[in-house]
Parts: C-alpha cells; sequence; structure tokens
C-alpha cells in the first residue's frame, strides 16, 4: 500500500488523516485532534481544538485543561472534517472511551484506542464492533496467556477478600488508576461488605461519572477526619503512587490488594509480598483481541499499544496483512496497560 492510498499514517506527531487534515491522539501539540479517550498517553494539552465523544468530554477537560476546544459527537453519529467522514464508537475502556472509525474515498479505517470487548462494566457504553477495511488495534494484553475471569468472580474474590480482613480488624487498601479502574471497582464494590473511602485525585473524577448517569458505590474522602471510621474495616482506593502517603498510618494494619490485567501471572502475584492480586482490566485480554479483529471484518490490521511485534507476528501467520504502527504512548505518562 502507498501512502497515497492510506486513510491513516503513522507520522512524527501520531496518527494523522491527510483528508481530513487532523490527528487521532496526538503526541504533539497539533491543530485537530480526535480523541480516543481521555488517559494522558492519548489525550495531550496544547491542542487547537478536539473532537470527542458527548460522553467523554468532561474527563477530557479535566485532562486537558477548561479553556480547551472541544467539539463533541453522539456515539455513531457521522461527521465531515475535510474530505473525510468521521465517527465514534463505544471502546468499553473508559467512560467516554471511543474507536474513530474514518472513511475517505480511500477506505475505511477504524484506529482502537485502548478497548475492553472481553470484560463489560456499568462504568461506561460497551464496547461495539465496527466493520473496516483497515483496523488498527491496542495490544496491551496481546499474549494468550491473558484471559479474563468474569467481573463478578472476581468482585466476589474482593469481597471476600475485604470480609475477611475487616474480621482480622485489618483496613483493606486497594491501589487502582484514577480514572478508568477506579470506577470500574466502584460500579461493582458492594457498600454492605463496609465502608469505602477514596484518597487524592480519586475523588476527581467521581462528580463526572455520576453527572454521566452511572452508578458508583458511596465513598468518603478518606482525610485524618475520616481515617477512624475507615480503620479496621473499610476499603480504601487510591492511586499506587498514593499509597506511601502518610495518611495510612493512621489506617492501623493495612492489607494490600491489587486489580490489574497484569495479575493474571504467577509471577506478578508473587512479586508483591503479602499482596492479594485481582484479575481486572480496563484492556480486551488475548480471546477479545483476536474476536475483536475478526468483527471487524478487515484484513490489513495495524498493532498499536503493546505487543506490537508479536502480536504482529501472530496475525501474520493467521493470513492477516499485519503491521506495527509505533506509538510513543507506552512509558510516557500512561495508563499502565492496566
Ligand atoms: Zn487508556
Ligand atoms: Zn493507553
Amino acid at each position: 500500500m502507498t501512502d497515497r492510498e492510506a486513510v491513516i499514517r503513522v507520522t512524527e506527531a501520531g496518527f494523522y488523516c491527510p483528508a481530513g487534515d487532523f490527528y487521532v491522539d496526538p503526541w504533539r501539540k497539533v491543530a485537530r485532534a480526535v480523541i480516543t479517550h481521555a488517559h494522558s498517553d492519548h489525550a495531550r494539552p496544547g491542542c487547537g481544538a478536539y473532537l470527542c465523544p458527548v460522553e467523554g468530554r468532561a474527563v477530557l477537560a479535566a485532562r486537558v485543561g477548561g479553556g480547551a476546544v472541544i467539539d463533541t459527537l453522539p456515539y455513531g453519529e457521522r461527521k465531515r472534517i475535510g474530505d473525510a467522514v468521521v465517527s465514534l464508537h463505544p471502546a468499553g475502556h473508559i467512560l467516554g472511551s471511543a474507536q474513530v472509525r474514518v472513511e475517505t474515498a480511500a477506505g475505511v479505517w477504524v484506529v482502537s484506542g485502548d478497548y475492553n470487548n472481553s470484560t463489560s462494566t456499568p462504568a461506561c457504553a460497551a464496547f461495539e464492533p465496527v466493520r473496516c477495511d483497515v483496523f488498527i488495534t491496542e495490544s496491551t494484553f496481546g499474549l494468550p496467556l491473558y484471559r479474563w475471569p468474569r467481573p463478578e468472580v472476581v468482585f466476589a474474590e474482593i469481597h471476600r477478600w475485604w470480609a475477611a480482613n475487616r474480621e482480622e480488624g485489618l483496613t483493606s487498601v486497594l491501589p487502582a488508576y484514577p480514572l478508568g479502574k477506579s470506577q470500574r471497582l466502584l460500579a461493582g464494590l458492594d457498600g454492605e461488605v463496609g465502608p469505602i473511602a477514596v484518597h487524592g485525585n480519586v475523588k476527581t473524577f467521581l462528580p463526572l461519572y455520576e453527572a454521566a448517569g452511572i452508578r458508583l458505590a458511596p465513598t468518603v474522602l478518606l482525610t485524618e477526619k475520616t481515617a477512624p471510621e475507615i480503620r479496621g474495616k473499610g476499603l480504601v482506593i487510591m492511586s499506587s503512587a498514593a499509597r506511601e502517603a502518610g495518611i495510612l498510618r493512621k489506617l492501623g494494619p493495612v492489607s494490600h490488594g491489587f486489580a490489574s490485567g497484569w495479575m493474571q501471572t504467577r509471577a506478578a502475584r508473587r512479586s508483591r509480598d503479602g499482596d492479594r492480586g485481582f484479575v481486572m482490566s480496563d484492556h480486551a485480554d488475548w480471546p477479545g483481541l483476536l474476536a475483536a479483529v475478526e468483527a471487524t471484518g478487515a484484513r490489513r490490521i495495524g498493532v498499536t499499544h503493546g505487543e506490537l511485534e508479536s502480536f504482529t507476528r501472530y496475525l501474520s501467520e493467521r493470513g492477516y496483512d499485519a503491521f506495527a504502527a509505533p506509538t510513543r504512548f507506552t512509558g510516557e505518562g500512561s495508563d499502565g496497560g492496566e
């Protein structure tokens, strides 16, 4: 395929659509950016104008600054930009996350962004497959060992761990990425087991989810004042970085858990001394990635954001015209593929 036939090109600044003169998830400041979701590795401040789903507007504004020009589009609605037609489709990753469908005279391409079609959550709209000629897919968990258990099984494990901790007078602490994982947890946690507290920037995004009509378990903000009501019986959700915070000392003896796709491997479970690992992700697992690729009907697949080489090779062996589409997402303040 020559560059002239490409609906989307991988450039220095990110995925670029020449026909519409816009970028998808640019990592540089560009005039026009279409954003798959508000994680910092996909949504950078300083662009001239942004386009995202209606549901993603508030979280994107929180990420790139309230003064930014943000246009929105309802899921599934088409918008002409130059010689391209753009529409956004639910990705099942976080609130307002989207796959970006771009149609030009040269065909239909879809940039998936991060997505989860393996396990659904009440915290965001469910992934919808989109037919296309070329599908650019993420591959964070693009190895066959990653297979997520059903969310109700994982929540039952978390509730049992929390209740057992409570029996022993331990406070349960669950680190989670403040945007996405925290709300996926809060949408499934049972406040009857005990009080739930959030710490630091986890709190920032909760009103935005609630404003979008998403029901989350009731929480209190963890402070010196509220710590005594959490101590020995509650569950605290905080970012990993905040785990070192002095406030933890107010909670008495603590049991640490960790909810992530990376917890699938025994090695990851073992490496965190005394921690309890729960397998829960905002991303697709291996069967999910394969199902997503298949459902597009595309024969040409771009692989980005994760296991580029091995997943590209796997798809090529299966007869796909697969290519690696490297981005600068990984390791630059990303969501860590949780
Ligand atoms: Zn993400
Ligand atoms: Zn990402």
